[in-house]
């Protein structure tokens, strides 16, 4: 099934017909990705931690009765955790693994835990893994526009014999099969995503922050500095998905921007830290690292939080928000 693109013809929603799919979280996956479900005739139930928490009100707020995690996934054929990852290994051994039902299936929406063996599913479950390729704010959007995000799915175990019908059903009945949604291995589901995470995220929000900082410090007034380091952005990646890369460069663009671009672009790209940053998710140490930041209460990233929420950047951009909008 790797590297197969699925779409809605593959699947068949009646494999979901007569069972209760328990989903397991009702946050900025799982609110979206449930309401789809339900319009798509699945029989749900929400399992939330406790009472208290905000998720609780959510989901009665959408008309369900949440229960708790543990009641959930014992009433469920299908158990999907839409769990932040961090908590998801204490709340999973706390609330699921002894209550999973024998021949069900239980769904991931990313592998991280799995792949570096922080959850260890009992044998007598199928694993699979389904992720839309977007915010769950988009996802629903999308479906209610009779389209849907791309997602990627995943076969870990397969004791039923039929799990890749089952999470196959279950992207269809979010729309990720109306666009194809590609089959991967959990490693490379979750390898990819913190490799693209560090990579594109992590380099263009640095590259937005170098632009906006290198100008200001050069004398440019940090008003057209921000438009210039964020705003142009926007648009111009929307034009590069729908028409390639190549189309933008060469037509769309200015023939000044075409020569910027293939002349200095590449002088700003580190190809061997790339390859490093590639190297080091493979060997686990992404991973690794994470997890002991998580486990420690996440000083270093609170400390940036504060370092990047006093920045001049972030001042500017909120002033420009007030006067100008979205303009
Ligand atoms: P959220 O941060 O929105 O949290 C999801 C749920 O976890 C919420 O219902 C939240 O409850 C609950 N939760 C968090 N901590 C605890 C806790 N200590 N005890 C009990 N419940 C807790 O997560 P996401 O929706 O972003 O992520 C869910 C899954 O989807 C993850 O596996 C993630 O990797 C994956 N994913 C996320 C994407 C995204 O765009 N965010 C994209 C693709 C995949 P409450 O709201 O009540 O606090
Ligand atoms: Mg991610």
């Amino acid at each position: 099934m790797e590297n197969t693109i699925f779409l809605d013809k593959d699947a068949d929603l009646n494999v979901l017909k007569n069972k209760k799919v328990a989903i397991i979280g009702y946050g900025i996956q799982g609110r979206p990705q449930a309401l789809c479900m339900r319009d798509s005739g699945l029989d749900l139930v929400i399992g939330i931690g406790s009472k208290t928490r905000p998720s609780w009100a959510a989901a009665v707020e959408d008309g369900f009765q949440p229960m708790s995690i543990g009641e959930a996934t014992a009433a469920a054929d299908l158990t999907y955790i839409l769990l932040a990852d961090p908590p998801q290994p204490e709340l999973y051994y706390q609330s699921i693994h002894d209550n999973l039902k024998p021949n069900s299936t239980l769904a991931f929406c990313h592998g991280f835990n799995v792949l570096y063996g922080a959850i260890k599913p009992p044998e007598n479950v199928n694993v699979v893994l389904f992720v839309p390729n977007g915010p769950g704010h988009t996802v629903r959007q999308k479906y209610l526009d009779g389209s849907g995000i791309y997602g990627a799915i995943s076969v870990e175990q397969d004791v039923t014999g039929n799990a890749l019908d089952m999470v196959l059903a279950l992207a269809k009945s979010v729309g990720s099969l109306r666009v194809g949604s590609v089959g991967v291995t959990f490693q490379q589901e979750t390898e990819g995503d913190n490799f693209e995470e560090q990579v594109l995220y992590g380099g263009v929000i640095h590259l937005m922050k170098a632009t906006f900082d290198t100008m200001v410090a050069g004398g440019y007034p940090p008003h057209f500095a921000y438009a210039k380091a964020i705003r142009s952005l926007r648009t111009v990646v929307d034009v590069m998905d729908s028409t390639g890369i190549e189309e933008y460069i060469s037509r769309r663009s200015s023939r000044t921007c075409e020569f910027a671009v293939r002349t200095s672009g590449p002088r700003v790209v580190n190809y061997d830290e790339v390859q490093n940053i590639f190297d080091e998710t493979e060997r686990g140490e992404f991973a690794a690292n994470w997890m002991q930041e998580w486990a420690l209460g996440m000083p270093r990233l609170h400390r940036m939080r504060r370092t990047g929420a006093n920045s001049q950047m972030e001042q500017t951009g909120k002033e420009w928000r007030e006067k100008f909008g979205e303009g």
